[in-house]
């Protein structure tokens, strides 16, 4: 459902990514790990678009986007892919003058054009179900950071996107404040949300994700299903990796 071919991408003389590819079947979530700097956040926006990949193929569903260099793509088709995407970043980013159900209308608001009324009905349902209905006129600054994260990830459902991208959503958490986020996060991937998620965290990866991707210096290293990278690791850096960690 999810399809990135040989995805490069450079800043400057930098390669960050060097021809990366990746299949994610829907339903599916990815965790993306690796050592810090591997190219872990910048792949995932590239997924969507807040990165524009040098080359390579983005398909997302339906959409499919190629770039090469030098070559412009217009922006209302990098905004039609990117819609198919939501994103939950390491530091929440709500918006601080609004309030948490307007954080979670916002985008249906402005970017799809729904009337208030229907939007507010969904985002309420959205802080139901992060178990925040009753903080739905709190502003942020007033919440924790794990429930500014669930609010974050309510937005991000919002406009019912095939993906949820998650960068780090834990680690800017206390271990307790990062549970809640985790109960959220794993209750998604029950329910059949497809995610990619970048994260050092290999606990929460291995609670959550059912693939691993593993991402050195830009390129691939491993990739397959959870339980056989990091209960089997097949390659030398992968199983150093993961005893280190654990
Ligand atoms: P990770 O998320 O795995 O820690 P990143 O994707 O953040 O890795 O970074 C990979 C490399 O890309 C790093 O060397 C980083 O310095 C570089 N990089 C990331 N974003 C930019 C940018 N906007 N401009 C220049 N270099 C960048
Ligand atoms: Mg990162």
């Amino acid at each position: 459902m999810i399809e990135l071919t040989d995805i490069e991408k450079r800043f400057g003389d930098n390669v960050v990514l060097h021809g990366v590819s990746a299949r994610i079947a829907e339903g599916n979530v990815t965790a993306l790990v690796g050592p810090s700097g591997g190219g872990k956040s910048t792949l995932l926006r590239c997924i969507n678009l807040l990165e524009i990949p040098t080359s390579g193929t983005v398909r997302i569903g339906e959409e499919a986007l190629t770039f090469r260099p030098g070559h412009k793509v217009g922006w209302a088709s990098v905004q039609k892919l990117r819609r198919q995407t939501g994103m939950v970043f390491q530091n929440f980013q709500l918006f601080p003058h609004r309030t948490a159900v307007e954080n979670v209308m916002e985008g249906l608001v402005t970017v799809l054009k729904w009337p208030k009324e229907k939007a507010r009905e969904r985002a309420l349902a959205l802080l139901e179900k992060v178990g925040l209905a009753h903080k739905a006129d709190a502003w942020p600054a007033t919440l924790s950071g794990g429930q500014q994260q669930r609010v974050a990830i309510a937005r991000a459902l919002a406009p019912s996107p095939r993906v949820l991208l998650c960068d780090e959503p834990t680690s800017a958490l206390d271990p307790e404040l990062s549970g809640e986020v985790v109960d959220v996060l794993s209750q998604l991937a029950k329910e059949g949300t497809t995610m990619v998620m970048a994260t050092h965290d290999l606990r929460l990866a291995s609670k959550i994700a059912n693939e691993v991707v593993f991402l050195e210096a830009g390129v691939v290293v491993e990739t397959g299903p959870a339980s056989e990278v990091f209960g089997n690791p097949q390659r030398e850096r992968t199983k150093r990796f993961i005893t280190t960690l654990t």
